[in-house]
């Protein structure tokens, strides 16, 4: 065992191993600093640069050091939160995150240690086309923006109620909205939050689940304003809508149908 040296962490006293790196130094004594890229059984690389502490040596001005392979030497007066670590450790967690945006550990680090990440990557870019579309023109009001922790986010609406046209998904340009399609159900979903999600009807004639419920029956309540005299009603999938519009092909068109599904008809 190396020889007993006294320092200072934080204005108290300590005794500790001479010669040690400065993070197993905190870890054991019960102090805790941000560190991503320190490993016990590896020689530091100093590249997250999270451990930054500010370190006053032989009655010197206060330098900047990394825990990570800082070795206590006797006499080490050592601080670990200042105004200029939490500027330093902030900056190194915008750089962490401009590499690894998606890294959970990053954003745990962050959290833990009460620092700013600035925007949460989820993919938005907040160009509000979903919103406006799913106002405007679908009429369902089912999206909004919300600002969390000074951030606004795309997020459900308490006041609307998404129908799952998924129209606010093909108008996303940057795919952060997501339809999902499992056997009888839709889902819309924006990060982990779910939009609405919605059992899909069957077109009557290919069979194809391809609308939700709640979609097909706006349209049918619009078709209705439109065209008050309609009798008959079909649930017809778009390819066999357009066949079923050909007198000509309307025999064959179960059919047909199940050929061409998915496909445009000229
Ligand atoms: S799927 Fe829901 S949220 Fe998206 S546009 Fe349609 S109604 Fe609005
Ligand atoms: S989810 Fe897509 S459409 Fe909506 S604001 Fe974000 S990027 Fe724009």
């Amino acid at each position: 065992m190396s020889e007993l040296v006294k320092i200072k962490i934080n204005a108290q006293e300590y005794e500790v191993e001479e010669g040690k790196r400065l993070i197993p130094v905190l870890e054991k004594l019960g102090i805790k600093i941000p560190h991503i890229c320190f490993h016990h059984a590896l020689t530091p690389a100093v590249s997250c640069k999270l451990c930054v502490v500010e370190v006053r040596e032989d009655d010197k001005p206060p330098r900047i050091r990394y825990a990570c392979a800082l070795k206590v030497k006797k006499g080490m007066d050592i601080v670990t939160e200042s105004a200029m670590i939490y500027k330093l450790r902030t900056e190194a967690i915008g750089n962490l995150l401009k590499m690894a945006p998606q890294a959970e550990i990053i954003h745990r680090v962050a959290q833990e240690f009460s620092l700013a990440t600035g925007i949460m990557p989820d993919g938005c870019i907040r160009c509000r086309l979903c919103i406006r579309v799913c106002k405007n023109i679908i009429g369902a009001k089912a999206l909004k923006m919300e600002k969390r922790k000074d951030i606004s986010y795309v997020v459900p609406s308490e006041t609307g109620e998404c129908i799952g046209c998924a129209t606010c998904v093909s108008i996303c340009p940057t795919g952060a909205i997501q339809c999902i399609d499992k056997e009888d159900i839709r889902t819309i979903k924006i990060r982990d939050e779910i939009i609405g999600r919605h059992s899909l009807e069957r077109c009557e004639i290919c069979g194809r689940r391809f609308a939700t419920t709640k979609f097909l029956k706006r349209v049918e309540e619009i078709e209705g304003e439109k065209h008050p005299d309609k009798k008959e009603h079909h649930v017809l999938c778009p390819t066999c809508a357009k066949l079923y519009a050909r007198k000509d092909l309307r025999p064959l068109a179960p059919h047909l149908a199940k050929t061409y599904a998915g496909k445009p008809i000229d």
